[in-house]
């Protein structure tokens, strides 16, 4: 038996989608830079699939650059705002991603960082955040994720860039876990900057994209051959990319019903899980702003979260203690320290996708109720 519950650390690429990406391995194999029908017909499939990304979103193509993911998004945001845009100030919050908490540390000599209140269930403070922007003085970065990875809490980005219109801060949201999952009309949220990343929506691993608003155009990271209109050089991962817009569109187009069953499964899993383990509680959100792919579940102090996961896995259960986007490192969920989570109840990450089934969560509670059972027997 195998049952991955780890979707918020990536997913299963979609059958579909791996059709539309091999015949860019195999026949339409052209360089886009390339001036040949090879190199033409590669060259049209990319600009086709960023304009259809960019329709999606409510953006022009023009805004939109492909990367090779969300990491590599918010450490060319980051670092460029400083020199390209003046910004000296950035404003953050302590459950932000790694690849934007650790980018901003790298910047600690160039950059004042100020970090907004959180609440206990790690909710931005908005009272706060505008006290911090208020003062309007130093040109500043916000950087609040829309949905964060391991609570699933989401942010209210309308909010936030309201207040960064209103004290003419720049914005940049780490949208990477709510691309493909909620619709995001760009013409209708004051942001500067968001990312994607196609390997949590059932596309390819190693693609991904930044939206630059027409007013924020940022200087290249990467210098060389000129590829992305100047703004990232290097030969385009155009598999890649025909994968990202196919997934993309395929969940834009399901996400409604993808969402709802998702959701479904979510509730009927914490609801089953409560009725075998009472004492049960969410990290973060649950019923409202909150990502209907993931729970983060915190275990009586017995059950410790890495405990479950590894016997889990014996199982054929994937699932994640804190963040899998950390993997290798055994030094605990940042997001979980900020919320001051009690250290004695072990934390575990359900992350569900439109591939997953009831079954399998009837499974996934079965095997926690005979170890929860093993585990009492023993102590
Ligand atoms: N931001 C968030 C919220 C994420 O969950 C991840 C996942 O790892 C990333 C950024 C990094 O994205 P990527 O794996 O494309 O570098």
């Amino acid at each position: 038996m195998k049952i991955y519950l780890d979707n918020a650390a990536t997913t299963p690429l979609a059958p579909e989608v791996l059709e539309a990406m091999l015949p860019f391995f195999s026949e339409k194999y052209g360089n886009p830079s390339s001036i040949h029908q090879f190199g033409r017909e590669a060259k049209a499939a990319i600009e086709k699939a960023r304009k259809s990304i960019a329709q999606m979103l409510n953006a022009a193509p023009a805004e939109i650059f492909f990367t090779s993911g969300g990491t590599e998004t918010a450490n060319l945001v980051i670092q460029r705002v400083i020199d390209d845009l003046g910004v000296t100030r950035v404003i953050t919050s302590r459950i932000e991603h790694h690849c934007v908490l650790h980018t901003i540390e790298s910047l600690y000599c160039r950059l004042k960082v100020e970090f907004v209140e959180l609440d206990a269930s790690g909710n931005v403070n908005y009272e706060h955040l505008e006290k911090l922007l208020a003062p309007g003085i130093e040109k500043t970065l916000v950087c609040l994720m829309y949905a964060n990875n391991e609570i699933g809490n989401i942010t209210n980005i309308e909010r936030v860039g309201e207040l960064c219109k209103k004290y003419q801060a720049y914005f940049f949201s780490d949208t990477v876990q709510a691309i493909a999952h909620y619709l995001i009309d760009l013409q209708k949220v004051n942001v500067h900057f968001i990312s994607g990343s196609a390997h949590k929506f059932h596309g390819p691993k190693g693609i991904g994209f930044v939206y630059m608003r027409s007013d924020a155009m940022l200087k290249p990271m990467l210098h060389g051959g000129s590829q992305e209109r100047n703004m990232r050089s290097g030969t385009e991962n155009i598999t890649g990319i025909i994968g990202m817009e196919k997934a993309m569109g395929m969940a834009y187009t399901k996400l409604n019903e993808d969402s709802k069953y998702i959701q479904s499964l979510k509730e009927y899993f914490f609801q089953k899980l409560k009725e075998i383990l009472p004492d049960i509680r969410v990290n973060g959100n649950y019923e409202h702003n909150s990502l209907y792919t993931v729970l983060n579940v915190s275990f009586p102090p017995s059950d410790k979260g890495d405990f479950l996961v590894y016997n889990l896995d014996i199982s054929g259960i994937s699932v994640s203690a804190g963040s899998a986007c950390a993997s290798g490192s055994d030094a605990g969920s940042h997001v979980l320290k900020a919320l001051h989570a009690p250290p004695d109840r072990g934390s575990v990450r359900f992350s569900f996708s439109r591939y997953n089934t009831k079954e399998e969560v009837d499974e996934v509670v079965k095997a926690i109720s005979e170890l929860a059972e093993k585990r009492r027997e023993i102590y």
